[in-house]
């Protein structure tokens, strides 16, 4: 049994592409609507606003360049060799040209000055590593996604600065690609022995280890539209991913905090750098910050503002974020910080220079934001639903000539439906809509009213050729659903996916149109059963956490009637817990004692973590001795036959096989 197999989607969620395989191109070039669709798009950006290539670029010391970082197997933890075709300044047109644009831009990599006593590892993952000089030696912001691509980073820091030790870790956030290279920076020992500190905001361990933890399994999977990683990098593949260019793959690690910044502003001086640190809960992440370094007149706004407008609601799914507590974040940010900072960097993407120029984009950032939250609700109130008003908002023209306010991660419909969801749920108001028919079910109904899948076609393929790719990809997808195995209506949906990608500015939404498009041509991916979650992360899985996964994944009708009280004691932590099975339903309480347990297990919390790496299993760690059971071992056992196992690669864009 792997009770906690899910942490895996911390690997996948953030690794990547080097360990699957890379899909076949597709084969379509742009059709004559998304050629004229590209070129009023392009007659609409602000293309002589260059500015971000030089930002891009300043104070580049040394690129990583083309570079491969190893990963232990022989894999590549990381590299940029594919992406060379993005060295063309014109867009193709099968590439959005604000896109095009801002993939080239994000290839800048390396490291960076940004000023004095201040530098950035900019190229290595999808995030940035920063690093600042203190008075006896260096404070890391953010090590990365994995160790190999954080030690690298450091390798290429050490190679052109003096070898300081580390003595400070900042995480910014609880995400995955701020902390999981940490140990390829500093030695755990040394962070338990005191030398190293590592400070992080209020709530970041249970955000880090909890985010992906209960629906680990199906963000896992969707997290491959929103990504990527297994699309081929190309003109008709992937060419970004926004925040940056893709994920490492590699060793995701964590050390946690040992000093935790809890007040809403806290200042503290750390080896000479003094730090202002404001918390950003709720918005782009559970547990977040922003720092102003005083001395530095540097404002690290994190991933609270980038280049990009972000997501509200990622394509890999999340609880929905709030665009009105993001956008005051940024107006703090702005009254307190900006009018002192002579540079503005984040953990993604690259830094604005100058004090005008620093308020000016947090001024859009803030605006942005306010905007696309303020026109979402004052439609909501006129009575339209989530669609309706992704189809009539625009951003005003003030802030589509500015590059920073374009939607390259976030998707702007996407964010508008999140905003609808955030307020009134997934339900509409029609009743209509309350209780309708699944997709496959409704399908095979509409496609028999339509007058069969071949009228259907017919008449889809005459939208297509008029350009009409969004209905085409939706009345396509319902011939998928009513009929898995027509091969044409398979075709045509990918075809009309594939137009929309190459029209689409936002990365995470061409990602998922060509990940649609990919699986309806060959089906989907089978991917190699990765069978080790990250160790670090197991470990500081709260017990409640472990156990309410383990409960989510009871099978209800396979436990109908049965009852059963089962009494854990973990030896090593002294830590109890009682688990009660009754109506099918499997709760638990955390340091209690059941009076009359149907059995009791005595192990060690380490045991568990074995369990939950996939490295031993229940059975067979009570037959070692591993697991000793007073009472009835068959209990345990017939725990363990009702708990279901996930199945990796569930069916996103079709029907489910009968069983
Ligand atoms: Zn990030």
């Amino acid at each position: 049994m792997t009770p906690i197999r899910s942490c895996l989607a911390l690997c996948l969620l953030w690794c990547g592409s080097a360990a699957l395989q890379a899909q076949p191109v597709p084969a379509n070039e742009a059709t004559e609507a998304t050629r004229a669709a590209q070129r009023e798009q392009l007659a609409r950006m602000p293309m002589a606003d260059t500015r971000s290539f030089d930002d891009a670029r300043r104070g580049l010391i040394e690129p990583l360049g083309d570079a491969v970082i190893p990963a232990p197997g022989g894999r590549p933890a990381w590299s940029l060799r594919g992406y060379e075709f993005l060295s063309k300044e014109a867009a193709p047109d099968t590439v959005h040209p604000g896109l095009w644009r801002h993939a080239r831009a994000n290839m800048g990599n390396g490291l960076f000055k940004v000023t004095d006593r201040l530098y950035q590892l900019r190229g290595f993952d999808i995030s940035n590593m920063t690093v600042i000089e203190g008075d006896s030696g260096l404070i890391v912001i953010d090590p990365l996604i994995t160790t190999e691509v954080a030690q690298a980073a450091m390798a290429l820091y050490f190679k052109h600065r003096p070898k300081k030790p580390v003595v400070a870790v900042i995480y910014s956030h609880s995400h995955a690609d701020h902390f999981g290279g940490v140990r390829g920076v500093v030695d755990g020992a040394d962070v338990a022995a005191g030398k190293v500190k590592v400070i992080a905001p209020a709530g970041f361990m249970e955000e880090a280890v909890g985010e992906n933890v209960m629906v680990g399994q199906a963000m896992t999977r969707r997290a491959l539209f929103q990504f990527g990683p297994l699309l081929p990098r190309g003109e008709r593949g992937q060419v970004d991913a926004g925040l940056g260019k893709t994920t490492s793959f590699g060793t995701v690690t964590l050390i946690a905090p040992t000093q935790l910044i809890e007040k809403p502003v806290e200042r503290h001086r750390i080896d000479g750098i003094d730090i202002t640190f404001e918390l950003t809960p709720g918005a782009e992440a559970p547990a977040e910050m922003i720092m102003h370094y005083p001395q530095l007149r540097v404002l690290n706004m994190t991933e609270i503002a980038t280049q990009n407008f972000h997501n509200l609601l990622p394509m890999r799914g999340a609880l929905v974020r709030d665009a009105l507590a993001w956008s005051r974040y940024l107006g703090s940010a702005l009254q307190r910080y900006a009018g002192d900072s002579e540079v503005m960097i984040a953990q993604h993407n690259w830094p604005v220079w100058g004090r005008e120029r620093v308020q000016d984009f947090l001024v859009k950032q803030r605006d942005a934001y306010k905007y696309l939250h303020d026109q979402t609700v004052r439609l909501i109130n006129h009575g339209y639903v989530g669609s309706e008003i992704a189809d009539m908002i625009r951003m005003p023209p003030s802030l589509e000539q500015e590059w920073s306010t374009h939607f390259f991660y976030g998707n702007l419909k996407h964010n508008v439906k999140a905003i609808y969801q955030r307020y009134l749920g997934y339900y509409d108001g029609n009743p209509a809509n309350l209780d309708a028919l699944p997709p496959a079910p409704a399908a095979r109904k509409l496609i028999e009213y339509m007058g069969g899948a071949e009228a259907v076609l017919k008449k889809a393929r005459e939208d297509y050729a008029r350009g009409e790719y969004r209905w085409v990809a939706q009345v396509a997808s319902h011939l998928v659903f009513a009929d898995p195995a027509n091969v044409a209506a398979r075709r045509l949906n990918a075809d009309a996916l594939e137009q929309l990608a190459y029209q689409s500015e936002s990365a995470t939404a061409r990602n998922a149109y060509l990940q649609g498009a990919s699986e309806l041509r060959h089906g989907a991916p089978r991917l190699p059963t990765i069978t080790t979650a990250s160790a670090d992360v197991v470990r500081a899985l709260p017990l409640d956490m472990f156990f309410d996964f383990m409960a989510v994944r009871l099978n209800g009708d396979k436990a109908l009637g049965k009852r059963l009280v089962l009494e854990w004691r973990f030896t090593d932590t002294r830590q109890d817990v009682v688990l009660n099975l009754d109506n099918s339903a499997l709760t638990h309480v955390v340091g209690a004692r059941a009076a009359r347990p149907d059995a009791t297990l005595l192990l060690t919390r380490a045991t568990l973590d074995e369990i939950a790496q996939q490295k031993t299993t229940f059975p067979a760690a009570l037959s070692s001795g591993a697991i000793k059971v007073e009472g009835d071992p068959s209990k345990l056992l017939l725990l363990l036959s009702m708990i279901d196992t996930f199945p990796g690669m569930f069916p996103v864009i079709e029907p489910r096989p009968a069983p």
